[in-house]
C-alpha cells in the first residue's frame, strides 16, 4: 500500500495525541496529589462534626473551631438552635422542617463560600453543625471567601502554578520531539536528493538516489533517477558524437594528406626539372592526375555526406514501379559484371510494386554496391539481385559470394571512413564514404540497409523501403 506524506503526518499526530493524553493524565494525578497535600492543611478537615461529636454537646471542643474562624451549632429534634458558638450561618433560632431540609441541601451544594460538616447524634437526638468559611476549594470552580481565610492562599496558588508550569514544559518538550520526528521524515530525503543533484551538477552522471520511500518523495526519487539516466544517455551520446567528429577530422586529414603530398611533391619535381624527357614528364603528370582525382573524389563524397547530414537535406521522391526501375538499373550493370567476369542472377517479380523513391539518389546506392563488388572481389564470383514484397515493405537483396567482410569491421561498415583494408583501398581508390552515403539515402526514404557477411562468405546487403 502506498504510504503518502499525509498518512505519515497522521501517524505522527496520533503519536502526539497519545503522548499529550499521557501527559494530561500525569498532570491530573499531580493535581490529585497536590489536592491531598492542601486538604491536609485545611481546618475543616481537621475539625469536622464527626470527630468533635460528644453525647453532651457542652463537652464539645469548640475552641479550636472558633480559633480557626469556624462556628458550632447544635439543633435539636424540633429544629431549634439550642447552642451556637462562633460563625453562625443558620438564619433563625427555630426552623420549620422544610427550612431545615433546605439548609441541609444547601450545605451539600458546591460553590457556597462555607464548608459544612453535619452529624446527627442518635442517642441524644440532636444535629451538630460545624461551619468553616471556605478560604479556597480546589474543584473545577473556585470559591474564595476573602474575609475568612484559614489557609496560606499564596502557597496554594504557588503549587498550582508550579504544576501548570511543569505541564507546559512537558508539552514543549514533546512538541520539540514531535517537530524533530516530522522534520526528519522531510529533511532526510531532501538532503539525499540535494546531494545526488549536486553530484549530477558536478558532472557525475551516474548519480542516483535511493530513498526506499513510497510517498511523494519516492515519486520524486523516480523522476530524479529517470532524469539522471536521460542526462547520462545524452552525455554519452554527445561524447560519442564528439569522438566520431574527431575521428572524422583525423580520417579526412589523413586521406587528403596522402594524395596532396604526392601532388605537391611531383608538381615541384616537374617544375624544378625542365630537363625531364617527355615520357618522364608524362609519367609524373599521370601520378599528379590520379592523386588529384582521388582528392577530388574524397572531397565530393564528403561534401555529399555533409549535405545529407544537414537538416535542409530533402530528397524529391516520386511514385514509381520499383520492379520496372530495378530491371532498368540491372540492365545498366550487366556490362560492368561481364567486364569483371562475374556470373549473375536476377529475381525481380513480373508485376507492379509501387514505392516513393528519388530515382537519382537510389541509383547512387546501387552504383556504389556494384562498384564495391567489382572493386573488392576477384573474377568468377556470382552476384544475385532479388526483390520481394513483405507486408508493407519492399526488400531488395544485393548478394555476392566474394571475399566478404569480417564481423568486427562489418558492424561499423556504414560509418564514414570505415574500410576493411586501407592499403587495399588506396589501390582501389575507395574513400570509405560510399556505404555511409548509401545508408543516409535509404534512411531518407524511410527505410534501412543491413549487411550479412563474413570473411570468404560474401556480402549480402538487404535494403528495406516502404511500399505504397
Ligand atoms: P569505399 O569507398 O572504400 O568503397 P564503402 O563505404 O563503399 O567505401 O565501403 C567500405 C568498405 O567495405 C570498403 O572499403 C571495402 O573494404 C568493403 N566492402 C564493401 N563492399 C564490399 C563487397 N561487396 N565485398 C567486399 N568488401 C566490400
Amino acid at each position: 500500500m502506498k504510504r503518502n506524506l499525509a498518512n505519515h503526518f497522521l501517524i505522527n499526530y496520533v503519536l502526539m495525541f497519545i503522548i499529550s493524553t499521557m501527559i494530561a493524565v500525569f498532570a491530573f494525578l499531580l493535581f490529585g496529589f497536590a489536592g491531598d497535600v492542601i486538604s491536609k492543611t485545611l481546618a475543616k478537615n481537621n475539625y469536622n462534626a464527626k470527630s468533635l461529636m460528644k453525647d453532651n454537646y457542652k463537652d464539645i471542643d469548640i475552641i479550636s473551631v472558633i480559633n480557626n474562624g469556624g462556628g458550632v451549632q447544635v439543633v435539636n429534634h424540633n429544629h431549634e438552635v439550642i447552642f451556637s458558638a462562633g460563625l453562625n450561618t443558620i438564619s433563625k433560632n427555630k426552623l420549620s422542617v422544610s427550612e431545615f431540609t433546605d439548609f441541609l441541601i444547601m450545605s451539600k451544594s458546591s460553590g457556597i463560600p462555607f464548608s459544612y460538616s453535619i452529624e446527627y447524634n442518635v442517642k441524644e437526638q440532636f444535629w451538630l453543625v460545624v461551619t468553616f468559611p471556605t478560604s479556597i476549594r480546589i474543584e473545577f470552580d473556585i470559591a474564595h471567601n476573602k474575609d475568612f481565610s484559614s489557609v496560606d492562599t499564596q502557597g496554594v496558588v504557588g503549587v498550582i502554578v508550579a504544576v501548570i508550569l511543569f505541564y507546559l514544559i512537558l508539552l514543549a518538550i514533546s512538541t520539540v520531539i514531535y517537530s524533530k520526528l516530522t522534520s526528519l521524515s522531510i529533511i532526510n530525503p531532501l538532503k539525499k536528493l540535494c546531494n545526488s543533484a549536486r553530484r549530477l551538477k558536478d558532472g557525475d552522471y551516474s548519480s542516483r538516489v535511493n530513498l526506499y520511500l513510497e510517498n511523494e518523495f519516492g515519486e520524486l526519487e523516480d523522476i530524479f533517477n529517470e532524469m539522471a539516466q536521460q542526462i547520462e544517455q545524452e552525455m554519452s551520446l554527445r561524447k560519442q558524437s564528439e569522438e566520431n567528429r574527431k575521428r572524422l577530422i583525423l580520417d579526412i586529414s589523413h586521406d587528403l594528406k596522402n594524395p596532396l603530398t604526392s601532388i605537391v611533391g611531383y608538381a615541384e619535381f616537374c617544375y624544378n626539372r625542365p630537363d625531364l624527357s617527355k615520357q618522364e614528364h608524362c609519367t609524373y603528370m599521370k601520378v599528379i592526375y590520379e592523386n588529384s582525382l582521388r582528392a577530388n573524389n574524397l572531397i565530393t563524397d564528403l561534401f555529399e555526406l555533409s549535405k545529407m547530414e544537414s537538416s535542409e537535406y530533402v530528397i524529391s521522391k516520386t511514385r514509381i514501379d520499383i520492379c520496372e526501375y530495378m530491371r532498368e538499373e540491372i540492365g545498366a550493370f550487366i556490362s560492368t559484371f561481364d567486364e569483371a567476369e562475374f556470373t549473375y542472377d536476377f529475381d525481380i517479380p513480373e508485376k507492379e510494386i509501387f514505392a516513393e523513391i528519388d530515382a537519382k539518389q537510389m541509383n547512387r546506392v546501387f552504383q556504389n554496391l556494384v562498384a564495391n563488388t567489382v572493386k573488392y572481389n576477384p573474377k568468377g564470383i556470382k552476384v544475385v539481385i532479388s526483390l520481394l514484397e513483405q507486408h508493407d515493405e519492399i526488400i531488395i537483396i544485393f548478394k555476392d559470394n566474394g571475399i566478404g567482410i569480417s564481423p568486427e569491421t562489418a558492424k561499423d561498415i556504414f560509418l564514414p571512413f570505415v574500410r576493411v583494408d586501407s592499403a587495399r583501398n588506396s589501390q582501389t581508390g575507395g574513400t570509405g564514404l560510399g556505404l555511409a552515403i548509401a545508408l543516409k539515402i535509404i534512411v531518407a526514404h524511410g527505410g534501412n540497409i543491413n549487411l550479412i557477411t563474413d570473411e570468404n562468405c560474401g556480402c549480402e546487403f538487404i535494403i528495406n523501403i516502404p511500399k505504397i
